[in-house]
This record gives structure tokens, sequence and C-alpha cells, in this order.
């Protein structure tokens, strides 16, 4: 491992604390260090207050922070006397050290303190840095690890057995620390946990740190047990896996309690991982590092026994829940993490964001497994402790911190014609209301509209059924279903009259507005079937349906078609509990269509400014893409959750409509 540290970057910052957030987003930027939130940083610095006084405080990383984006915001300043007294006590519940650290703060508005602030405060160095890096707990928890640390480090640093993160930990490394370190400790390795490296500044305490796991990287190196060759597991197979994942994702919803994504990785990585004759035994033992039991779960689903996955989880929280100080509650049994011979790796979150964040968890794990069985085998700690990090107070309010989730948490919606326009605005409407959404449009730029988790968007020629079959099938590897299905794609023709409309261009109409609409929902039906809070279909349909007009033959035929091909299909899916609506919007201006000089045109021909032409309707209002987006994801939430076949008009008011 290299240090990122870099003169010209650091210059950017001054002062203790700025120099620390230099250093711990460098530490930050290396995810075998530290994943997600994992891993804290501090300094002690030497301030005046607004009496003149001059005290110690320790600035240290704030929960909820992350080390790769951290700014002086996210440190809060502790009193540093106040911590070495309580470093005193004999005993310190959790609760208690919570309410000393937040009342021993000097900035009101700054975050709770890491559970880790008073083992940072006994450290007698300026800077301290604690990461989760793979190379360390990967040689913790391997046969031996103990005697393999000391081999490693020698007095370099001091070994702690593992106890639980709090006051404890804090105790028994201050105990430790004075008995056993010397002129040449520069860290403390935290048994099946992590390590710290500590300095006078900032630079040194981070180089320190690179150093230390450096040498965990060589030793790992020396005995075989770094490289790992990534066997090209062969291809997964060709046929579809949309429903048989859909199948899967509906069985973790329902041993979960609510609607998840579920993210699918069949590259050589998790193939070859999930295809290992020992992988029972190797995927069975627990978590790398005990915080990652809030991501992870303690342990992997193999295959697809969901019922037993959850037996068994009932099973581990009644054996281990009697022991604990306070009663619990348990927490859904569904598993996070899958593995398939045939899927690879399957990553289950409540947001696409958090099925990430366990996939980048799961891949390190999969790596410090691998590493430490090339050692002679992976060892993690007892169920027992692991339990007891699962369901501690304080890690299950980092969960809880999110509040209640959005409407569509959990779910996916995919979207046609969704580079622009209605579309475009619908995806921002279903991304607001916490969708997953698959974008689909024939225009790549559909490709890079967002760069965030939860949306995937991919060019789909609609005339082209292979292209829907296809970005179907990435869509479900991507978040695990379908639940609800926007069909907005169309085409609009330049005006022509009947006697003028060749027929190429009528079957391409046909093929976009219609034909291409069929493929969808016969392709989607098996999994909006599947929808945990049942299916939902909105089809962006027409004013032309009820109130055609002249020069619009090809355009209105094909609503008119599609607007009973919907109808058919609520018919026939009601007894599937998918519901299917249709907006009939009147010309939307804000789209592609509708550039200036045709709305100048536009208007002109009817004798009104631009801005009356946009209103021209019985309520006077213009009808934005937004508008239009808007009522669509509505009709997928529960307002409409008794609602099917409804045809709405969406178009200020119509004479004719009406
Ligand atoms: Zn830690």
């Amino acid at each position: 491992m290299k240090s990122l540290w870099n003169d010209k970057e650091a210059a950017n910052f001054s002062g203790d604390l700025g120099l620390r957030v230099y250093t711990s987003r460098l530490l930050g930027r290396e995810p075998s260090l530290v994943l997600h939130g994992g891993g804290n940083t501090s300094v002690k610095s030497k301030e005046t207050n607004i009496l003149g006084q001059e005290e110690t405080l320790l600035y240290v990383k704030g929960s909820g922070w992350d080390l790769e984006t951290i700014d002086k915001p996210g440190f809060s300043p502790v009193r540093m006397a106040h911590l070495l007294e309580l470093a005193r006590l004999d005993s310190l519940s959790d609760p208690q050290m919570v309410n000393e650290l937040k009342t021993h703060m000097t900035l009101a508005s700054a975050p709770t303190p890491s559970v880790e602030a008073i083992l940072h405060a006994i450290l007698p160095f300026k800077y301290v840095d604690h990461t989760h890096a793979d190379a360390v707990v990967t040689v913790t928890n391997s046969p031996n690890g103990l005697a393999r640390v000391q081999e490693i480090y020698g007095d370099a640093v001091v070994i702690i057995p593992y106890v639980m993160p709090g006051f404890d930990l804090a105790r028994e490394c201050a105990r430790r620390f004075a008995a056993e370190a010397g002129n040449n400790t520069i860290g403390m390795v935290l048994m099946n946990h992590g390590i710290f490296s500590f300095g006078e500044t900032a630079r040194e305490s981070y180089e320190r740190m690179i150093d230390l796991v450096s040498r965990a990287e060589d030793y790992l190196a020396a005995h075989d047990a770094w490289e790992l060759p990534r066997p090209a597991g062969p291809a997964p197979a060709a046929t579809s896996r949309c429903e048989a994942i859909a199948r899967l994702r509906r069985q973790v919803c329902d041993a979960a309690g609510f609607p998840v994504i579920v993210s699918t990785h069949p590259d050589s990585q998790c193939l070859a991982f999930a295809r290992r004759g020992d992988l029972e035994t190797i995927s069975q033992q627990g978590p790398a590092t005990p915080d990652h039991v809030i991501r992870t779960k303690r342990l992997p689903m193999l295959g697809g026994d969901v019922a037993g996955y959850v037996q068994a989880y009932k099973a581990y929280f009644d054996e281990h829940a009697p022991q604990a100080k306070e009663s619990k509650t348990m927490l859904d049994p569904a598993p996070r993490v899958v593995l398939d011979p045939e899927l690879g790796l399957c990553t289950v979150g409540r947001t696409a964001r958090d099925a990430a964040i366990v996939e980048d968890i799961y891949r390190h794990t999969m790596d410090i497994i691998l590493r430490a069985t090339a050692l002679g085998g992976f060892h993690a700690l007892p169920a027992r402790e692991i339990f007891d990090v699962e369901y501690w107070d304080l890690e299950q309010a980092k969960l809880r911190k999110g509040g209640t989730p959005p409407v569509f948490s959990g779910e996916t919606a995919l979207v046609t014609g969704a580079a622009s326009g209605i579309g475009r605005a619908c995806v921002d409407s279903l991304l607001a209301r916490g969708a997953a959404v698959i974008a689909l449009d024939v225009n790549p730029a559909v490709t890079g509209l967002y760069a965030r988790p939860d949306y995937l968007g991919i060019t789909c020629d609609l005339g082209e059924e292979t292209q829907i079959t296809a970005a179907l099938e990435q869509g479900v590897r991507a978040f695990g279903s379908v639940d609800m299905l926007i069909l907005n794609a169309g085409v609009f023709p330049a005006s022509r009259r009947i006697d003028a409309v060749a027929t190429q261009e009528w079957r391409k109409v046909m093929a976009i507005n219609l034909d291409a609409n069929l493929v969808l929902m016969r392709e989607t039906y098996p999994l909006l079937k599947l929808a945990p809070g049942g299916g939902r279909v909105v089809v962006i349909g027409s004013k032309n349906v009820p109130a055609p007009g002249p020069g619009a033959a090809a355009y209105s035929a094909s609503k008119a078609a599609l607007n009973q091909l919907t109808r058919v299909a609520a018919l026939e899916w009601g007894e599937d509990n998918i519901r299917i609506n249709t907006l009939h919007p009147i010309a939307v201006f804000d789209t592609d269509i509708w550039t200036e000089e045709v709305l100048a045109s536009r208007a002109r021909s009817y004798g009104l400014s631009v801005e009356d032409y946009k209103k021209k309707n019985i309520l006077k209002t213009e009808v934005t893409s937004h508008d239009v987006a808007e009522l669509a994801a509505e009709m997928c939430g529960p307002l409409f959750a008794r609602t099917t076949a409804a045809q709405v008009p969406v178009d200020g008011g119509n004479e004719r409509v009406i």
C-alpha cells in the first residue's frame, strides 16, 4: 500500500483540524482501509474559549460521516479533560457514554462523537487514525492470528484481544497501552476488528497506518496468500434470469416485510466464489469485522432457500437475545447477501445505495476470506459477539437515523422515452419518491442523465424486440425486478392528411407507439405480478384519444389502439393485483418536439401570442412535463390503490374532451 500524501494537496489544508481533514480523506480514498462510514480519526488541539481560557479539545469523527468526504463540520470537539476523567471510571453504559460525549462538546451543532472517542482520548498522541484494513483483519481472522500479528509487528504495536467497541474497549486499550507500549510503539492491533496508528503530525500518523498495513500485505504475499487467481467461471446462462431473480427478490421482500432492491453480480469474482466446493464452510463463519454486520447480517444465504434462512436467523436471535443486558426486538430476518452458483453474488438493500454498500463490503469480504483460507482458514468471531454488535443500541441508531422511508423505497420503475420531456420528468418524480429507475431511450444521452446508484439509463430502440428484452434483463440484474412501468415513449410524425400517409411511416408510428408497448407489457407482466405492493402501469396516452385532430391519423390511431390495449390489460391483470391507468395530456410544450420556432408558428396560425397559445384551455393554465410526471407517479402510489383502467385528462380542461 502506498502513501497518497501529496505536498501540493496538503498545502490546501492548514491548522490541526485542516490537516486532520486531509489525511482522513486519504484514508477514505482507499477502500481496502475503510468502507462506507467505517474507521475514525481524531486530533487533539489547544484552543482558547470565549472566557479566554485555554483548553485541549479532542476533534473526533462524528457518527454518520464518511472519511472519504469528511470536512471540518464532520469532527466533534469534545473536552479532553473530561474524556480522561471518564476513562478512569469503572464502568459506563453506552447511553451514559453518549450522553457524556454530547454534553461535553464545545459546539452545539456538531454531530454525535464516535463511540471510540474515549479510546482516541487516552492515546497520548496528537493524531490518531483507525481503520478496518483488509490485510490486518485477514491476518487476525486466520489460524494463530495472534502469533502472526506478533511476528509481523514485534514491538511496533500493542495487541488488544477482541472487546466490543465502547467504554470497555477504551479501558482495555488504556490498560494494555500503559503496560505494554514502548519507544517503538506506533500503533495498536485490535484482534478481529482493525488497527490504530498514531503520531505527532497528521502525516506521521497517516503514513504509519500505511506502513503497518503494508507489513500485513507483505506478510500475506510472503505466505502465498495475496495474489488471488480469478478463474473466469463458466459464463452465466444465456437464458433470461429475470423471472428467477424477481421471484427470489419477492421472497426476500416477504421475509423483510418491506420492498427491497436486489442487485445481481454475475462476474468472475462472484461466480468463482459462489461455485467453490468449500463455500458452505468459508462463507458461514461471519463478517470480517463486526461492524459490517449491520449492513450484511452475520451470514450470507446460500442458494434460494429464503424460508430456511429466516428460520436460522430466528434461531440465532432466540439463542442470543436472552443473554443481552436489555430486551431486544428482532430485526427483519431477510438476508442481505446471497451467494448462488448461477446468479453469483446478490446484494439486498432497502435502497439501491444500500445494496451497493453491501456489494462493496462483500467484495472485500470475499477477498479477505480467500486470503485467510490460503493462510489455513478464515475464522470470524463467535456468533454471540456478532449478535452484540448487530443488536447494539448505538449501531441500531445509525440505521434508524434515516426516518420514515419514502413511498417507493425498495421499488423499481421502468420508464420509456426517458431522456427528455415527460419521460425525464417521470424519472425525476419517481426518484424523488425513493424508487430505483430503469430509464430507456433511443437517445444515448439517457445513460448519462444521472450518476447515482438508483438510476440505470439504457440506450434502447423500442422498435427492436431483442433490445427491449436485453434492457429488461440488465435492469432486473441491477435492481431485482420491475414494480412500476411507465409507458411514455412515442413518436409524433409531421402533420399529414390520410391521403398522404406513407405505409412505412404508418408502420413506424404503430411500431413504437403500439407494438413496443405490447412487448413491454408482455415481458414485464411476470415481474409486475411479483411486485410486493402490486404491479402498476401508467400509460401516457394523449388528448388525441378522446379528441382527435385532422392531420394526425397515425398518431391518433396508434394512441387509440394503445388505449384499448390498456383497457384489456386492466381486465386481464386485475386478478394479479396489477393496476393500469392512463393519463391523457394535451400538448406539453417543454419537450423536445416543441422548439421555439414550432411554437411560434403554431401560435401565429391561431392568431395568438406564444404565452396565450400555451394556455389555450379552459383553466387558462400551462401543462408542463413536471405536472404530468407528478400525476403519473401519484397514480403508482397509495392514492390510486383502488383505481384501475382510469383515463385522466391532464390538459387544463378541453371542451371537446368534456
Ligand atoms: Zn473500528
